[in-house]
């Protein structure tokens, strides 16, 4: 898949902080996945994917960047204080599977004949 289309500054990406955890061992930490959700939703962090085959978790916390704007702007975007991660942002599907704003999109690559 290869990235298309550009950032038209929504600001979603930098609302949340995304985290990924090891799933089975967590849930067996709770007792199941719905105890899981109810310690975590006391903290505001939710539950935002489960993906047995790779055995992860998804956590998603609002906690929005303090170099956000109110206009949605990076204040360090032209600074090397920009962290990498956001620099790369959207690096795959999975990035923005739940930010439909964003002004990004993954296409299947296309065959260049030489
Ligand atoms: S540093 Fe800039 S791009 Fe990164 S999350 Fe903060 S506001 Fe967004
Ligand atoms: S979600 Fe996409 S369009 Fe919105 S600020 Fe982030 S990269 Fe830009």
């Amino acid at each position: 898949m290869e990235r298309a289309g550009e950032c038209h500054s929504c600001g979603e990406c930098c609302k949340t902080v995304n985290m990924t955890v090891v799933r089975d061992i967590t849930i067996q930490q709770h007792g199941s996945l719905k105890e899981l959700e109810l310690y975590l939703s006391y903290r505001d962090i939710r539950v935002v994917g489960s993906d047995e085959k790779r055995n992860q978790l998804y956590y998603a916390m609002d906690v929005p960047c303090s170099e956000l704007t109110s206009e949605n702007q990076c204040r360090v975007h032209e600074s090397p204080q920009k962290p990498f991660i956001c620099h790369r942002f959207p690096s795959s599907k999975d990035d923005i599977e739940d930010i439909p704003e964003c002004g990004y999109s993954f296409q299947p690559v296309r065959r260049r004949w030489p």
